[in-house]
Parts: C-alpha cells; structure tokens; sequence
C-alpha cells in the first residue's frame, strides 16, 4: 500500500492546515526534535524550550485528533540529529513511498529540503504552510524592479485588498496612519497592566537539553516557564490582548520603561511565528473587539497593530524572499567591529542597553523599540559587523526565525542594505532615548553631554557615525538637516565630539 510521509517543522504548528482535516491511513506525520536546528546559531535557552514544548504539545493534538505521528526526541537513541539521516531511516523502515513537507519559512531549510528531496528515491511534493497573508513572491511582484521598497505602500494595497479598516474605497476615519496621535512616552495616565505569563514545568525538557549538552545562553525558570506552548495558550492571550492592552497599545508603542518591559505590547510573536494563530485570526480578533469595544478601543490603537501584522510582518516576509540569499551578506558600511561582550551578560553602565540587553537574557523578548532604538541603533552607531549583530539577534529572542529577524535586524536596523528596508538609517542620540524612556534618569552617563567626563555614547557615536559615512548618506534627502547641523558645528566642538567618539570606539567593552 501506497504510504506517505508528510514533515512538520518546529514552526509549522497550524492544525488549521488542511494536512489535518481528518486522520488517513495511509498518512504518517513526523515531528523531529534535530541538533541541527540547536547548532546554526548558539540559541536562547527560552527559545529551544519553547519551540521542544510547543512541538510536543502539537504532536500529543494530532494523536488525539486520530492522526498517526512519529515524534522524534532529541535524546531518542536513534535519532540522526539532522532532518536529511532521520528522514531516510524513517523513509526506508516504514516502507515509506512519497514524501511531502510544507514550504519552509527560512532559505536555509526551504534549500536543504529540496536537496533531501533530490536524494530521496520516492515521489516528493510540498505545500503551502496556509498561514500568511501574501504569497512568498508578492512584494517582489509588486515593486518589480525598484530598488527600494516602500513598507507604506505595500501596506495600503494589503488594506485595499482584504478589505480591512476601509469604507469604501477610502482609508477608515480618513488616514491610513494614525501615527502622528501614537507613539507617546508612557506619562502614567492609564495604568500598567501585567503581561499575561503562563507557567508550565518545563523542567525535563531542560534537563534532556542540558544532559545532549546543547550549548545555549540566557536565563529561564523552567518551573514557571511563561510562553505560550500551545493553540489554547495563544488565544488566551491574543484574547488577553485585545482586553487589557489593545486600548493603549498604539499610544504607547513606543514607551519604554525599566520597571514593566512590555507595557502595552502584546507578545503574540513567538505564537504567531510557529504559527499557533494565523495573522487573519489575530486581525479579525482585533477587529471584532474593535467594532464591539467603540468607546474603549480607537481606530488608532487597532490601526497602530494592525498595521504590524498586516503590514510590517508580511512585508518583511515578501523582502525575505525578494532578496534571500545575497541579503545576509549585506554590509553597505562595511562595519566590522567584534560584538561587544557585554551582550552576553548586560554588564555595561549604559542603563538603556543594560536594561535592554539584561531583558532580553532574562525574557528572551524585547519590544521593538528596545530593539531598533536601544540596541540595534547602537550596533549601528559603533560599527558592529552586521553578521554578528544578526547571530546574537537570531540568538536571543523567542521569535527569533531567519525570515524575520534578518530583515529586521540587518535591514531595518542596520541599514546594512543600503535602504531596501528603510528610507534612512534609523539612527538616534541620547535625546530620543531620553524622551521615550525612564533610563536615563539612573544611568551613569550624562544624556545632555556630548563629550567629556561621562558623556553619554550614543551622543558622540551619533555624530561620528554620521561623519564617517558622509560619502554614502548625505546625498539622502531624509538625513539632510544631520549634515546641516554637522557643517554648521564649531570646528573645535566638532573635533571633541570626533575624540570623544574615537575613545569610546577604541575600546567598547569599558563602556
Ligand atoms: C532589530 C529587530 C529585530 C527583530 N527581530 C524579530 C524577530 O526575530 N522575530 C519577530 O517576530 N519580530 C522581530 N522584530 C519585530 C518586533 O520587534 C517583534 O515582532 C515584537 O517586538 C514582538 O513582540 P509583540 O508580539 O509583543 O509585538 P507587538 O508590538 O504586540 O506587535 C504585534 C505583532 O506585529 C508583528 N510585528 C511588529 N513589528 C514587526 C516587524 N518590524 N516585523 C515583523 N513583524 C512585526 C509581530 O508579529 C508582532 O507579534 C524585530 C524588530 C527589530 C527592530
Ligand atoms: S544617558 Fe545615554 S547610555 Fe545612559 S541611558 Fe541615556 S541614552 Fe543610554
């Protein structure tokens, strides 16, 4: 009898997929726990719990569901510890004679399976993953030959196009950007509301990773582990979301805070990103909320997220695969500067990145301003090599896949591809820190000074980064009041501000 095997990765946990619409006899999926996927970059130990957890939980649902699942664990005496080996052995013990596999989301993998699928001597197929908005190629098609893709028109055709937040023909409330009402410092007028945490013993899966010495960094209570793991867990808190934090989401987007890391945030990533929920449920939950709740909810809260999921997540994706692979050896300044080590444990006196960095060891997750503003903004500014700024990125954060992270990380954060992503470098001084933030406040610089005793970094390396790269920028329309102020700059203040800069360059790790 005909029998088929039928892969499910890490972050392909949709059971809305129609693989699993009812049990077959003559299907068997297979779930592989790998060394592989613990070894292309030193991961987060919150990230492989999360990812091991949520894949058992999948696995134990289509069993109970009636599907026939072979769950391969890491520690499991057989297991090859790559997809490829697994894959034959199980292929030729269970008399297998088609393959199939869902479209993977990274280049690596989506490269390698079409390799295992060349080697194998059976009929193999794929399938689409059934989970985003677009196609893989549809941003490409739609900028067609531009060299610069830009994010807000992509999102107002995805609006037109599904029909969401539109009367007619015309943007909801008459924008399509309710920005310029976001974006506020939190100034305590609502209050804090906690994040919702979960709290699964995940202490023998932590126990196996540590006995197969799976090298990891990063923190975790694996009594009182707080992501979550399954379909229920994720509408819990997408429910939890719309709730508590969806009325202030927008207005606060951007806040920063020491004593509550993710405000208003809802920390739907890593559930969305293994695909627990679809980005349609998450819209169309956000939306029905939004017509339900009128008096609670405004249209720029709901345009603000919408706007993440609709537009940002999916556009990322289409620049993914417009780009892939010469994208990740992108580095249009050339930096090359080592990783400071104070990225593997936050020890610096810099309290935005000692908080920032210090989180994201502790939670394994930062919101996006943390992301781009503190820490990637200061990758930026200090010249740090774009392949290390990705690896500790593709490291550290519970949502972290290559799809993602890449274009956030070399592209929107870095500029490190010469402006496909973003219109301009997304570089900030002490002043913006300061104004969306309460770190400054503790921190041993001084976010007024620009050089001398205790001036804040980013100040100087803000002005240096500028100066350094003037060959490259300063022809950029969006940059020019930068080089007004710097040609305009007394020639003695500019040359402390370049001192100031050399020194902490020189030796990064002091900072
Ligand atoms: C340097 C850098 C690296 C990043 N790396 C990742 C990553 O590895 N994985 C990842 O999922 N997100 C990444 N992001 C985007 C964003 O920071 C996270 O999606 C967000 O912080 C996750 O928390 P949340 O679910 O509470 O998001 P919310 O603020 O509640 O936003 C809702 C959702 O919108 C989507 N979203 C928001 N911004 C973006 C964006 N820029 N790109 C794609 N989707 C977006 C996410 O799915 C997110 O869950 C990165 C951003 C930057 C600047
Ligand atoms: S003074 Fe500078 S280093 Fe300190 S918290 Fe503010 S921006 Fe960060």
């Amino acid at each position: 009898m005909a029998k088929t095997l039928r892969l499910i990765l890490g972050d392909q946990l949709n059971i809305k997929h129609s693989w699993f619409k009812e049990p077959q006899s003559d299907v068997t999926f297979i779930l592989l726990e790998v060394m592989q996927e613990q070894e292309y970059v030193m991961h987060h130990v919150q990230k492989i719990l999360a990812f091991f957890g949520a894949m058992r939980n999948f696995a134990h649902q289509l069993t109970r569901l009636g599907h026939e699942v072979i769950y391969v664990k890491l520690d499991d005496k057989d297991n090859e510890q790559d997809f490829a080996e697994n894959l034959k052995r199980i292929i030729k013990k269970k008399h297998i004679t088609r393959f199939e596999y869902q479209l993977p989301d990274e280049y690596r993998l989506d490269e390698q399976l079409k390799e295992i699928c060349k080697s194998l001597h059976i009929e193999t197929g794929s399938a689409d993953t059934e989970h985003f908005l677009t196609e893989r190629l549809d941003v490409k098609n739609f900028f067609g030959k531009k060299t610069r893709y830009l994010m807000e028109s992509f999102y107002r055709n995805m609006r037109e196009k599904l029909h969401v937040l539109m009367d007619d023909d015309e943007p909801e409330g008459g924008r399509w950007n309710f920005d310029a009402d976001n974006r506020n410092k939190y100034d305590g007028k609502v209050p804090l509301v906690p994040p919702l945490m979960f709290n699964h013993d995940v202490t023998a899966l932590k126990k196996m990773i540590d006995a197969a010495k799976v090298k990891y960094f990063g923190e975790v209570d694996a009594e009182h582990f707080a992501w979550p793991l399954s379909r229920q867990e994720a509408l819990s808190a997408l429910k939890y979301f719309c709730e508590h934090l969806l009325p202030n989401f927008g207005t606060y987007e951007d806040a920063m805070l020491q004593k509550h890391i993710s405000l208003f945030h809802s920390r739907m990533s890593f559930a969305m990103n293994v695909k627990l929920v679809s980005p349609f449920e998450v819209v169309s939950t956000v939306l029905r909320y939004y017509k339900k709740h009128p008096k609670t909810i405004s249209l720029a809260q709901v345009e603000g997220y919408i706007r993440q999921i609709v537009g940002w997540r999916e556009f990322m994706r289409g620049v993914y695969w417009a780009q892939m692979p010469d994208y990740q050896e992108k580095n249009f300044f050339k930096h090359r500067t080592e990783i400071p080590h104070w990225f593997w444990d936050g020890k610096t006196q810099m309290n935005c990145l000692k908080h920032c960095i210090g989180q994201s060891l502790t939670d394994a997750w930062a919101h996006h301003i943390q992301r781009l503003m503190v820490i990637g903004n200061f990758c930026m500014l200090a010249g740090i090599n774009p392949d290390d700024v990705d690896a500790w990125y593709l490291g550290v954060y519970i949502d972290a896949i290559q799809w993602v992270e890449i274009t956030n990380t070399r592209g929107m954060s870095q500029y490190a591809d010469g402006g496909v992503v973003g219109s301009k470098p997304y570089a900030a001084s002490a002043a913006y820190i300061n104004k969306m933030s309460d770190y400054c406040k503790n921190c041993h610089y001084d976010y007024k000074k620009k050089y001398g005793e205790r001036a804040c970094p980013y100040n100087s390396l803000y002005w240096n980064f500028y100066e350094r790269n003037a060959e490259k920028l300063q022809g950029n329309p969006r940059i020019g009041m930068a080089y007004m102020t710097l040609k305009k700059m007394k020639p003695d203040e500019k040359q402390k501000i370049m001192e100031q800069a050399e020194q902490y360059l020189d030796d990064l790790n002091k900072l």
